[in-house]
């Protein structure tokens, strides 16, 4: 059977083929990779940072922004493409992010540190994006 390839996965075991297990790990189960160890973490080329998971457009570059956290920072997202869920795991109230196309976990965003003027860090797992950069 042909798969075209803008079809996404519709259970886990598919995701689990397309997906490395560290992606999956995080994209998938809500995993979290270890502070300073992701590929995006310093980067600052122009471009759109996408899902992983997906290929959704969530982060313009000039978004994104030194957090010194260790993850990957952004203040913005492309609008509608991230969604918000209350997650009280770990005896802690914080707001997971995840794709709005896809449902898979980004990370976590965070309001009232006023690292930047819009007061907002997604904090956010090199392995849930992609940067494709500038042409
Ligand atoms: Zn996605």
């Amino acid at each position: 059977m042909a798969t075209e390839e803008t079809t996404l996965p519709t259970t886990e075991n598919e995701w689990k083929v397309r997906l490395t297990p560290a992606e999956f790990r995080v994209l998938r189960q809500a995993g979290t990779e270890p502070a300073w160890s992701g590929e995006y973490v310093d980067t600052k080329t122009e471009g759109t940072y996408q899902c992983r998971a997906c290929g959704a457009d969530l982060y313009p570059s000039d978004t994104k922004f030194d957090s010194h956290c260790g993850w990957p920072s952004f203040d913005d997202t492309i609008p509608g493409s991230v969604k918000e869920i209350v997650d009280r795991s770990h005896g802690m109230e914080r707001t997971e992010i995840r794709c709005a196309r896809c449902d898979s976990h980004l990370g976590h965003v965070f309001r009232g540190e006023w690292m930047t003027d819009k007061n907002t860090r997604h904090c956010v797992n090199s392995l849930s994006i992609k940067l494709t950069p500038k042409a």
